[in-house]
């Protein structure tokens, strides 16, 4: 026989916490509560087992659920001393839904059940309060004709809009017990009238149909949207729970209402919420009458003039207090509880783990452990790393006035304000004048850099969350909406459209990069606050962690930035960012289009120079720390301009013939430049250009060994390797020049020379490639686009398409993909050690910096992670959180 229904009543229960997918959240906890001792009114949860059979056999209830709910109704019976259905001692109960995840107010609850024109006079002549039992019905007809018989809530409303007008009224709480009287009398007739049957008087009746009802309420149409959006699986079902009423609107000393055990926004110990008196249920958040406050120091800080539950019911308070402090210590976790206090005495309804900002959540969290309630690890794990993201960027001030000009991608978070920009040049102009300024672009492309840099913001109105915008704007820390579908950018009028709104360039807008918002106008804003609970954690979180957390930083301005994050090295330099600055991208050119290699070392000899002056100050910041420097990737095309007015203006400023430029460039063209001629394909094919480029590391090695006293050791990394024999190549272009540097100066350089792996054939030949390579880098941008056969920039055609319909669970750019992609990394790893012991192992790609993506690679045990500079704090917490749950993991 299925065990459908579990009891639980002071003191004891037979479920517990641990439950909750049989159970519901909400069940579960009441179990444990009960157990705890806790003021709990006795019921019993039917589990979400009947709901899977519910589905499964055409809306009907297993056969053998009614013995189990008879007999958990005896058990009432010898609790409460009273008697479902009973005409003299009447017990009431509540149906309430209760799903796995919390999905509040999604479903449905129906309250005072047992009620009929019988009991409700026997609950009259028992409390000697008519008025009292006529609410109770009433509200019981209501929520049952509502939610059990599909009558509309509005036209219960007005009945009670009416009553409340005849009285000469405008509070519910202003009317009599002849009032209530008249309202059940409306109720009922509306209720023939709509569906020509009669209210049901049987108590067994209502119970089964309110059971039923918040079974079927698991598919109503706002319980689904719910799920979709939070990702909640539609098998996980609903609990019912049953259980014998309590009275908050019971006269002067009940009320019912909801608290926190802390400040969900500050994180500030203690109570923290709202009540009504002579109230019940939804009464709180129904917002039909004004919640008062719990505390008097929140009543002050609000200035209301209506009393506090501290004032109003000290007794009452303090219990609340003490049975809160009760659940914390014991979920070990800030909770979110729903009571009820019938004349004077607390009752404790639900518990649940309770929602907070970013904020808040470090604040608790260090607090806690402070306070000895959790450990420091346990702290550390309690913070979502994700949302440490609000903390480092401005933000817009709680409460400040939105007009939302567009929609877009939330691609960079923080929040900046400036005038719109339209042009990358125009961009960079009016910055130097300390102007801010929002770069507002259709997308956009390498050539745009300077511009992006000079701007407050970026804002696009196509692209995805890894569009070129949205990922140069996250390693810049800036804040970007992309993908803004509904704007309409004009480059040749310098406006931007949206709904019949015209902006034009130097119109102020503010972007909002956390929710993807245009908002006209400026908008007030928060500076973020890094130290106190945010640098308490961020301290505990790097005593617990193993890995190393690096950064991808390309400038001396993310570099110092990720070091003032925390950073512990650079795990990817992208040098061929450093070439498209102003004075560099015409050497470059030269070097592309020369005709001889005579000619190419000549404008390679002029970047020289400032490559090395690059790689010293990088090299300074990071003071001895680990820098791993990426020789030139990119296919050479992409230094060149494309559009016919470009090419001209360049052949002009280069002193060359345009069509020469044009020529080059079309040359250059490839069906596939991700697939094409890129990466160590390019340094085989031009040795000169690694030649110059190890030349400026090992050089800017020495100088900046000299000039901090830190000897650095450069790893020199060789992009797209597929081949040992490629990378054999390439190293012995770069030891060739190490040797000519050291015979030069007279130095000792120390120095690794390693790979990426970001193509499915290195990772299978992984053991052979260590032969040669003594550090890997997982590049999983490119490993998950060669791996899937998926060009990124194109994934936000379908990508988006697949998550919406299952196919994927999340965007395999975003986070790792842990079957593929991660399968490979876990061969490359096993390989390559294999090959050599201490091959040092790390992830480059965005993956570097997503929770997720994080925790799996302390499971194949990589040695660092190296993200983007605004990412490092949250790559440190999540490597903190990862160890914990590793080492927890390999004890149990
Ligand atoms: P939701 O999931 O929407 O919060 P609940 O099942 O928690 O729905 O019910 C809403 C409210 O109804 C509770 O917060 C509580 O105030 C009231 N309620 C539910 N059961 C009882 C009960 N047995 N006695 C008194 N009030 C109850
Ligand atoms: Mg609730
Ligand atoms: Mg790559």
């Amino acid at each position: 026989m299925t065990k459908w229904v579990y009891s639980f009543e002071h003191g004891k229960a037979e479920g517990d916490a641990m439950m909750t997918a049989l159970l519901g959240g909400k069940g579960a906890h009441l179990a444990e509560m009960s157990s705890l001792d806790l003021a709990v009114p006795p019921g019993f949860t039917i589990t979400t087992g009947v709901c899977d059979f519910f589905y499964a056999n055409g809306k009907q209830l297993p056969p053998d659920l009614d013995g189990q709910v008879e007999a958990a109704l005896e058990r009432l019976k010898a609790v409460t001393g009273r008697t479902f259905g009973d005409a003299q001692k009447p017990l009431l109960v509540s149906v309430r839904s209760g799903s796995r995840a919390s999905m509040p107010g999604m479903m449905d609850t129906v309250l005072n059940l047992g009620l009929n024109d019988v009991t409700v006079e026997s609950m009259a002549a028992e409390t000697g309060d008519k008025r009292f039992a006529y609410d109770c019905y009433r509200r019981f007809i209501q929520m049952y004709g509502d939610v059990v018989m599909g009558v509309d809530h509005e036209l219960f409303e007005e009945i009670i809009d009416n009553a409340k007008a005849d009285a000469g009224h405008d509070q519910d709480t202003g009317l009599d017990a002849d009032d209530w009287l008249s309202v059940i009398a409306r109720y009922k007739a509306l209720i023939r009238e709509e569906l020509d049957e009669d209210f049901p008087q049987d108590p067994r009746l209502q119970l089964a149909g309110a059971i039923k009802a918040v079974f079927a309420s698991w598919m109503n149409q706002r319980a689904i949207v719910f799920r979709s959006i939070n990702n909640i699986p539609k098998d996980w079902g609903t609990a019912v729970n049953v259980q014998a009423m309590v009275f908050g609107n019971r006269g002067e000393q009940s009320a019912t209402g909801v608290c926190f055990s802390r400040n969900p926004s500050t994180g500030k110990r203690g109570l923290y919420g709202e009540f009504l008196v002579n109230a019940q249920g939804e009464d709180v958040v129904a917002g039909i009458r004004t919640p008062q406050d719990l505390t008097e120091e929140a009543r002050l800080a609000t200035g209301s003039d209506r009393a506090s539950l501290e004032k109003l019911m000290p007794d009452a308070f303090e219990e609340l207090e003490r049975n809160v402090a009760v659940l914390e210590r014991h979920y070990r976790d800030m909770q979110d509880v729903e009571f009820t206090i019938e004349d004077g005495k607390v009752w404790l309804l639900q518990t649940r783990s309770g929602k907070r900002t970013a904020k808040a959540a470090l604040r608790i969290a260090v607090d806690m452990a402070e306070e000895g309630v959790i450990s420091r690890s346990e702290a550390v794990c309690a913070v979502e790393p994700a949302t440490l993201d609000q903390l480092l960027h401005p933000t817009i001030s709680e409460g400040a006035e939105r007009d939302v000009i567009a929609q877009g991608l939330p691609a960079s978070p923080g929040a900046a304000t400036g005038e719109i920009v339209f042009n990358p040049d125009e961009a960079e102009k009016i910055a130097a004048q300390d102007r801010p300024v929002i770069l507002v672009r259709v997308e956009t492309s390498p050539e745009d850099i300077h511009g992006m840099n000079a701007a407050q913001g970026i804002l696009t109105q196509r692209g995805g969350m890894t569009s070129h915008a949205a990922v140069v704007a996250r390693g810049m820390g800036k804040p970007c909406v992309s993908g803004a579908g509904m704007l309409k950018v004009d480059y040749k009028n310098n406006t931007m459209t949206s709904n019949g709104r015209v902006f034009h360039k130097g119109d102020v807008v503010t972007l909002d990069g956390g929710k993807g918002q245009v908002l006209s106008g400026n908008v007030e804003m928060e500076q973020p606050e890094l130290s106190g609970a945010f640098g308490t954690i961020m301290e505990w979180a790097d005593e617990v962690r193993r890995m190393r957390v690096r950064t991808n930083a390309d400038t001396p301005k993310e570099a110092r930035a990720a070091h003032s994050f925390g950073a512990e090295g650079i795990g990817l330099c992208r040098t061929e960012h450093m070439f498209f600055e102003e004075d560099r991208i015409t050497p470059m050119r030269e070097m592309i289009i020369a005709d001889t290699e005579a000619e190419r070392r000549e404008a390679l000899a002029k970047l020289l120079p400032m490559q090395r002056a690059d790689f010293v100050e990088l090299f300074e910041i990071m003071a001895g720390m680990p820098v791993t420097i990426r020789l030139i990737d990119p296919p050479l095309h992409e230094f060149l301009p494309h559009e016919d007015s470009d090419v001209e203006a360049v052949a002009k400023g280069m002193g060359i013939d345009p069509d020469k430029l044009k020529m080059r460039a079309t040359a250059l063209r490839e069906f596939n430049p991700m697939l094409g001629h890129r990466g160590c394909r390019l340094l085989i094919s031009h040795p000169e250009i690694a030649e110059m480029q190890a030349r400026a590391i090992f050089e800017a090695a020495i100088e900046a060994g000299k000039r901090t006293g830190n000897q650095v050791i450069p790893e020199v990394m060789v992009p797209l390797v597929s081949l040992k024999r490629e990378l054999d190549h390439v190293k012995a272009t770069i030891d060739r020049i190490a040797v000519d540097v050291e015979n030069e100066t007279g130095v000792k350089l120390n120095y690794q020379v390693g790979t990426m792996i970001e193509l499915p054939r290195a990772a299978i030949r992984a053991g052979e490639i260590a032969e040669v390579s003594e550090f890997f880098s997982f590049g999983t941008n490119d490993l998950t686009q060669t791996t899937f056969g998926i060009s990124r920039d194109d994934a936000t055609q379908f990508v988006p398409t697949y998550e919406a319909q299952g196919v994927v669970d999340r965007d395999p750019f975003i986070s790792l993909d842990l079957e593929g992609v991660g399968d490979l990394m876990r061969i490359a790893a096993e390989r390559g050690r294999e090959t050599r012991e201490e091959l040092k192992l790390g992830i480059c790609g965005e993956h570097g910096g997503d929770p997720i993506s994080i925790h799996f690679c302390e499971s194949i045990e990589l040695d660092y992670v190296s993200c983007s500079p605004f990412r490092v704090p949250i790559a440190r917490l999540a490597a903190a959180q990862a160890a914990v749950r590793h080492r927890a993991g390999k004890t149990s």
